[in-house]
């Protein structure tokens, strides 16, 4: 069996990038199936409800790797009491998504066309597959069943008729994009990591190649996630966090549920910003006093449909500003912000400005 790797996988958005440039006829597709794909992330965000009710249903490969407390509110069916898709959440979702079909039907038309190496074309899941999804069955520990997640990876790519890889394709902020490149791709510290890694073992292929588009600048690139050995014994402990009902985790929730720690599939803890004084006194504050953003909550709690039930009156949100200094709703652990947040509006009373609830900072 043929073996690939970094160096013999495709340049994905080099395709991309000369069938952007060099505008022709579709080689397989209708112009009016094309543009009829491209207009369904509006149709969706228009006539679609994003919650899905309880159970294993709630468990998406999308939020595999999201704070073990938050998913099990999924499963558990807990009302969404939290961040809201607002107008402007679901017109940054259009955007992403729409903008994303637009790079596959690129990489698609580019390959079919022969803009990449010889014998390498990019297919549909449902063309190679006949389904429209794949589902992972995780084995959890002191489960006797495996938990079944689904998932909709958004293209096969296949090598001389065989399928070699998944497709991705993903739009992110500045700082997610410099981020990826920097790292050259993902690891497990991204929850889109955990995705991947769920697509891969669930259509048992050895790659993912992902298309990253910036959003601020309209960049993109490309690169490969290979499949991890280590994935299903992670995720099984990941989700025995999320399933184990004797969960001794952060304490009860607002409502007295015993729930699950909040922490992230990597282990890493949610919990908020800690407290550093001022040493003089100063245009935000007395000295000995909290600074500016102490006691400030993780941004995948400012995110979280569920903040209010997971932390109760501990904690309150603010205006506050993202890293790009444009307003934005924080998070705050009451007993340790500064004067100055604590003055600050509440998002749902600030008039100077629209708090940004829409961009994820990946
Ligand atoms: S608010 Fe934060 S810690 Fe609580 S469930 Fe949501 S993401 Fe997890």
């Amino acid at each position: 069996m043929e073996k690939y790797s970094k160096m013999t996988l495709p340049d994905l958005a080099a395709v991309v990038r000369q069938r952007l440039e060099a505008p022709m006829p579709f080689l397989n597709e209708t112009e009016a199936e094309v543009a009829r794909r491209l207009g369904m992330p509006i149709v969706r965000q228009l006539t679609r409800q994003d919650s899905a009710p309880g159970g294993y249903k709630a468990l998406r490969m999308s939020n595999l790797g999201s704070c073990a407390r938050s998913l099990a509110y999924r499963v558990l069916g807990v009302p969404e009491d939290g961040r809201r898709h607002d107008g402007r959440t679901k017109a940054t979702f259009a955007m992403g998504d729409t903008a994303e079909s637009l790079l596959l039907s690129a990489l698609t038309d580019g390959m079919a066309a022969g803009l990449g190496p010889d014998g390498w074309q990019v297919g549909g899941l449902r063309q190679d597959t006949g389904q429209q999804r794949v589902t992972l069955h995780v084995p959890v520990r002191g489960l006797r069943y495996r938990v079944p997640v689904d998932g909709h990876p958004d293209g096969v790519l296949k090598h001389a008729g065989k399928r070699v890889a998944l497709i991705e394709i993903k739009s992110t902020s500045s700082y997610g994009y410099s981020k990826a490149e920097e790292s050259q791709g993902w690891g497990p510290e991204e929850s889109y990591w955990w995705q991947a890694q769920g697509y891969m073992h669930a259509a048992e292929v050895d790659w993912m190649g992902v298309l990253l588009l910036c959003k601020d600048s309209g960049a993109f690139t490309s690169f490969w996630v290979p499949r991890s050995a280590k994935y299903l014994s992670m995720l099984g402990d990941h989700l025995w966090r999320v399933l184990d009902e004797d969960h001794t985790g952060d304490g009860p929730d607002r409502d007295g549920r015993a729930m699950p720690a909040r922490v992230l599939a990597d282990g890493t803890r949610l919990e908020p910003k800690a407290v550093e004084l001022y040493k003089r006194k100063g245009k935000w504050g007395e000295a000995g006093t909290p600074k500016r953003g102490s006691g400030a909550l993780p941004w995948q709690c400012c995110y979280c449909s569920h903040w209010r039930p997971c932390w109760g009156d501990t904690v309150v949100s603010r205006v506050g500003e993202d890293w790009r200094g444009r307003p934005s709703m924080k998070l705050y652990h009451v007993a340790s912000m500064s004067d100055a947040d604590r003055a600050a509006p509440e998002p749902e009373t600030a008039t100077t400005a629209t708090p940004d609830t829409g961009d994820l900072p990946l």
